[in-house]
């Protein structure tokens, strides 16, 4: 993409929203061949309670490892996906994989652990949500009640009354919805009493901030007490360092997610570490949570 200018001085000859341009429409290519191949995985990242560090779910993380370009976030991918509605196919797999994946888990002997999918927007208007969930459900076998479906904030916020409905009516079967990404989305503090949800998961950002700033910590603190005085059950996401454990499980955050348990693994990984041992505690820190 650099051209020689003559004097000595290397040029990049197309304008930085030229190249941005160019990889969206290159990986939007290479999404489409991934999609149709299934050239994707699963990660899984626990989900502890703060009181004992049992894990209560794991999160299931798509990974692309392109050929070329190695390792491709979700955090790029995701949209482009959404953008092109390839998420629609992508995210049949998705749902399918984790499902499949716990359900053999749970076969194997481990039985508590849920699965928590996460579900684009786009997924919730393009068809009835409700079909497809418990469609995936039978044909994995797995039960409604090991499944947690997380959509945004900011897609909550917009879901239209027929979305509301068909989360609803999953709820009524026994699956749990949390709203992710809490504190992102603008949506105010008292929207929460009327979203057809369980669970809180607040923004990795917060739990950043709270240990350095009061606003944070009195915002965190005031999500926790009304979460609590809904029932709703409030995941801490990001959970870096011990001082911000303990500082979430002073307030009354139910459970934890983030480095300092485990980072994302791969089901093998999960699989030998949780089976060899057949338990289902996380305790201690950093990567030696598996060893206890
Ligand atoms: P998310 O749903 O909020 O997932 C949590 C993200 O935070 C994950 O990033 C996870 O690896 C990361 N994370 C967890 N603990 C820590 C921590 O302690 N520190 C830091 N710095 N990060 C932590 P990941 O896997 O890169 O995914 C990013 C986002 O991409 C997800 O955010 C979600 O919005 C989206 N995404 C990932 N997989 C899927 C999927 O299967 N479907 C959909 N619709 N979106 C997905
Ligand atoms: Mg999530
Ligand atoms: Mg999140
Ligand atoms: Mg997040």
């Amino acid at each position: 993409r650099a051209k020689h200018d003559g004097k000595g001085i290397f040029k990049v000859y197309s304008p930085e929203m030229g190249n941005k341009m160019r990889r969206y429409h290159y990986l939007l290519e290479e999404l489409r061949l991934a999609v149709a191949r299934k050239d994707f995985y699963l990660n899984f990242q626990p989900i502890v309670h703060v009181e004992d560090c049992m894990i209560d779910y794991f999160e299931a993380l798509t990974r692309w490892n392109h050929s070329i370009e190695g390792m491709i976030s979700p955090v790029e991918f995701i949209p482009i996906a959404e953008e092109s509605n390839l998420i629609l196919e992508l995210g049949d797999w998705i749902m399918l994989e984790a499902c499949r994946q716990m359900a053999a888990w749970h076969n194997a002997g481990l039985r508590k652990v849920r699965i928590s999918v996460n579900v684009s927007g786009v997924q919730l208007k393009h068809r009835s949500i409700y079909d497809w969930v418990m469609a995936t459900l039978t044909k994995t076998g797995l039960s409604p009640n090991s499944l947690m479906l997380e959509v945004t904030e900011s897609t909550l916020i917009k879901a239209d009354s027929l979305i509301i409905k068909e989360l609803e009516k999953l709820r009524k079967e026994g699956i749990t919805i949390a709203i992710d990404d809490f504190g992102t989305g603008f949506s105010s503090l008292s929207t929460l009493a009327d979203l057809p949800i369980d669970v809180i998961k607040i923004d990795r950002s917060f739990i950043t901030q709270a240990n350095k700033s009061k606003k944070y910590l009195d915002i965190l603190k005031t999500i926790c007490e009304l979460g609590q005085k809904l029932g709703l059950k409030i995941v801490a996401e990001g959970v870096e360092e011990p001082a911000q454990f303990e500082l979430v499980k002073r307030i009354g955050v139910s459970s934890v997610q983030g480095y300092l348990v485990s980072r994302p693994e791969s089901s093998v990984n999960v699989g030998n570490k949780l089976l060899n041992k057949n338990v289902s505690n996380m305790s201690g820190s950093g990567t030696s949570a598996w060893e206890i």
